[in-house]
């Protein structure tokens, strides 16, 4: 048998593999470093810093604590950019509820994987949550929303609108880890939301052919995801864009920022300016730049976070000219390389490896069953809400998709009808609902 020189499907060595797994049980949480700045001119940019929070939600008043769990390991950090429009109700709504109910959406007493596999669809659940409960404040106002929930190397990236979080690993690759929900740059975001009843145009000046980026009408917003917006339509949908990561335990840096930044800077320019720079000074200098270069226009909001091995208290090294921003995908590092890691110790070569990567605005799409961590989400709670149902009162997310289609309309996940409302509505369905919904209660 060839033991020697056997690779696995992505390439790398057997015994490189098996160092690696080795090693991993070795390899601590990373230190996590951050900073923020912000010059304001609306006030309608908001930031959330946790560097660390329990994966459990906040318990309610009353409730006692588990005693089982906890430690160290039990730990995330989440950062967060809200970029309120119309007002900042919906901004500050989104940051006080979001993240319990992204957290209360995950199913309990799951391992740490199991965790991680679970937090993109809680995270759409969280985010549909968030933004019906907003509704009935009947405030107008919508928000961006970029939430970054880093647990170990893990980063898991859910983001609605255009505010956005790009990934520099530490040997200098750049990678993207948000959606860009503008109209003006997202053709099957404006496929969409024409498909769901919204009209998408410039805005005409007497005459003359129209100006401006595309916006959705009436309302004249820029964006097709927010949470809020309510005024504007349904088909602003609040479902995010989920990205995962598992960084390398060398690390990386995030940037997150505001269209205020990503107006005024390019991604590399924004993270050329923060070579050699601790997280703090990191943000205040691309905020720095970015009024500088074009004037304070728009808030503008960054938050730089470090994510370091252990006890290695300085922003990672960078490697001059080696960036370049690329699509993410798995890089292979070659034997050679791998066999300089291998030397070093229980450096794993820099290998930033996509987990998960949905943008869907289908919630039949990012709530199905064969998801690979279906299973652990309970069958008889509504899959966005979290709300306990009785058998036979669940309606299915495939109620109402095609015959022909391959997925059983029968089967679960299963919605509670307030829930399936909000579903049909942002689907531009609405008037479906009440006489010729082709949607029938399951599960007798
Ligand atoms: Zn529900």
């Amino acid at each position: 048998m060839e033991m020697q020189g056997e690779v696995d499907g992505s390439g790398v060595p057997l015994a490189v593999l098996l160092k690696r797994e080795l090693c991993n049980q070795k390899v601590e949480k990373p230190d996590i470093l951050f900073g923020e700045a912000n010059k304001s001119k609306k006030g309608e940019d908001f930031t959330f810093l946790l560097p660390k929070c329990r994966r459990r939600p906040t318990p309610a008043e009353g409730d006692s604590e588990d005693a089982s769990g906890g430690g160290d390991d039990d730990t995330i950090s989440v950062f967060a950019i809200f970029d309120g429009h119309n007002g900042s109700a919906a901004a500050i709504y989104t940051r006080e509820n979001l993240l319990n109910n992204v957290l209360a959406a995950v199913p309990p007493n799951l391992t740490s994987e199991e965790w991680t596999t679970a937090l993109p669809r809680a995270l759409v659940a969280g985010f549909v949550k968030t933004d019906k409960e907003f509704q009935t404040k009947a405030a107008r106002s919508g928000t961006t929303v970029t939430f970054v929930i880093i647990d170990g190397w893990v980063v898991t990236v859910a983001s609605v609108g255009d505010s956005r979080c790009i990934l520099e690993s530490a040997e200098g690759s750049v990678y993207f880890l948000s959606a860009d929900h503008r109209l003006d740059s997202n053709e099957e975001e404006v496929e969409r939301v024409t498909a769901s009843g919204g009209d998408v145009g410039r805005i005409n000046i007497a005459g003359g052919a129209g100006i401006g980026p595309l916006r959705c009408w009436p309302g004249g917003l820029c964006l097709s995801r927010s949470i809020g917006d309510i005024d504007v339509g349904e088909f602003i949908v609040p479902v995010p864009h989920v990205k995962q990561v598992k960084l390398s335990n060398a690390g990386g840096r995030l940037v997150i920022a505001s269209d205020g930044v990503w107006d005024a800077l390019r991604f590399q320019e924004a993270l050329n300016y923060t070579r050699g720079l601790p997280a703090e000074a990191a943000a205040n200098r691309i905020v720095k730049e970015a009024v500088g270069s074009k004037g304070l226009r728009d808030d503008t909001t960054c938050i730089v976070v470090d994510i370091l091995p252990p006890e290695k208290l300085s922003p990672p090294l960078k490697k001059h000219g080696k960036g370049g921003i690329k699509a993410l995908f798995r890089r292979r590092p070659s034997d050679e390389l791998a066999e300089d890691q291998m030397d070093r110790g229980c450096l794993e070569p820099d290998v930033v490896e996509e987990i998960y990567e949905e943008g869907s605005a289908m919630l039949a799409q990012r709530l199905k069953i064969n998801y690979p961590a279906g299973n652990m989400f309970k069958l008889h709670d509504c899959a966005v809400c979290q709300l306990e149902m009785k058998p036979g009162e669940g309606i299915s997310v495939h109620g109402n998709v095609p015959r022909h289609s391959r997925v059983d309309p029968w089967g679960g996940p299963f919605l509670c009808s307030s829930c399936q409302l909000k579903k049909e509505a942002m689907e531009g369905k609405q008037h479906l609902t009440n006489s010729q919904s082709t949607v029938q209660p399951v599960l007798k």
